[in-house]
């Protein structure tokens, strides 16, 4: 006890001085709510609404026993040879990490700091600057065109690198394979990071430009169409000197990034083709089904590639929509961020979840004797 007979220790405040000077002024990544207590249809962080694959449930439980005892195959050989297999690539073109989250922070330090800007889209996946902040690169953001497209050509300028999720987020756009070629064969002195984090629901990916272009480096995740956000696992697709800075990284970080769970879990899941085309099929059919029926409700939607969609309503404000769906234990997310601060970001769920959310909406929109248009909020 210190002399006026308070608790000894440091105030916050007092201690924030031995915070590194470089965690001044960095912004973190907000991620999405996730709630404690059941009873909520959670459309806001892009999770999937099925299950895993059963077999990777049964293998990730037969994993758990005495070899615990013992660290993880550090390089994760048996589920990067499953990935190669997958993809027709040798396994030193495959990096896997905790988390597609891991894998992008370790393309950012290992490839994308030179000096120069990374260019990335101005609406896009929000953890891509805060990556920048972390290891001091330039930051450049380019804007989207009116149709929130990606307009490669803009991405023909000097640079320290390029990254483009492919649909891009929060806008599930997808960007076609012969504009992302395009760019490929006049960005050839640096790296351009495909981040495919949703590819699996509509897009077409670029691993198969893998081969042709040394420069091209494609992130996927298990967390999304493998329904394993839970699990962490992601990894990356490259020519084997950019998964070479890759394990650079990781082994001056973290060598054991995966455990023998996942490492399991992953495994099979990527061997359970026809559970991982059950569950995406639904999804693209439920997505076209919500489509559809919140244009029905005056909804403006973009057209959307992946398991989530970008919606605004001309007459409502997307906090008030946001906050009234909270209020009937439904969440999606709202970004505050310029052009798209009156969308919501809406997760495709199951069928039952998309028609509880449908019938949600309606019941806030629906005409009233008092308002010509709709309901106020
Ligand atoms: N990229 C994009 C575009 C994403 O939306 C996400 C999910 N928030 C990720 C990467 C990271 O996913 P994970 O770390 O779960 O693999």
């Amino acid at each position: 006890m210190s002399a006026e007979g308070e608790a000894e220790g440091p105030s916050v405040s007092e201690a924030e001085r031995f915070w590194s000077p470089a965690l001044r002024g960095l912004h973190a990544y907000t991620p999405g709510e996730q709630p404690q207590g059941g009873g909520w249809i959670k459309l806001n962080t892009n999770e999937n609404p099925y299950p895993p694959s059963p077999l990777a449930l049964r293998r990730m439980a037969e994993a758990v026993d005495d070899r615990l005892r013992l660290y993880p195959d550090p390089q994760s050989l048996a589920l990067r040879q499953t990935i190669a297999a997958r993809q027709g690539l040798q396994v030193e073109q495959v990096f896997v990490g905790n988390g597609s989250d891991e894998v992008l922070a370790h393309a950012f330090m290992g490839l994308l700091r030179h000096g120069k800007p990374v260019l990335v889209p101005d609406i896009s996946y929000s953890f891509y600057p805060v990556y920048c902040g972390l290891y001091g690169i330039a930051c450049q953001q380019l804007p989207l065109d009116d149709g929130f497209r990606v307009r490669v050509a803009d991405y023909v300028q000097p640079n320290g690198g390029i990254v483009l999720p492919n649909p891009n987020a929060p806008t599930g756009i997808g960007l076609p394979l012969g504009e992302l070629r395009w760019l490929l064969e006049r960005n050839t002195g640096s790296v351009v990071v495909v981040d495919e984090a949703y590819v699996d629901f509509g897009a077409e990916s670029a691993a198969a430009l893998i081969n042709e272009f040394p420069q091209l480096l494609v992130i996927q995740t298990l967390s999304k169409s493998r329904a394993l956000a839970g699990l962490r696992v992601g990894f990356a697709l490259g020519h084997v000197d950019l998964i070479q800075a890759l394990n650079t990284v990781k082994d001056s970080f973290n060598s054991y990034p995966l455990d023998r769970v996942a490492q399991a879990g992953a495994q099979a899941a990527l061997e359970d083709t026809l559970h991982f085309a059950d569950i995406t099929r639904r999804i693209v059919h439920s997505r076209e089904w919500l489509a559809a029926q919140l244009a029905e409700l005056g909804f403006e939607c973009l057209p959307s590639s992946a398991n989530f969609l970008l919606a605004r309503h001309p007459q409502r404000s997307a906090v008030q929509l946001q906050q009234a769906l909270r209020e009937r234990k439904i969440l999606v997310r709202h970004f505050k961020q310029a052009r798209i601060a009156e969308h919501l970001r809406i997760t495709v769920g199951s069928q039952p979840e998309c028609e509880a959310l449908v019938h949600a909406l309606s019941a806030l929109l629906v005409p009233t004797p008092h308002d010509n248009k709709v309901a106020s909020l």
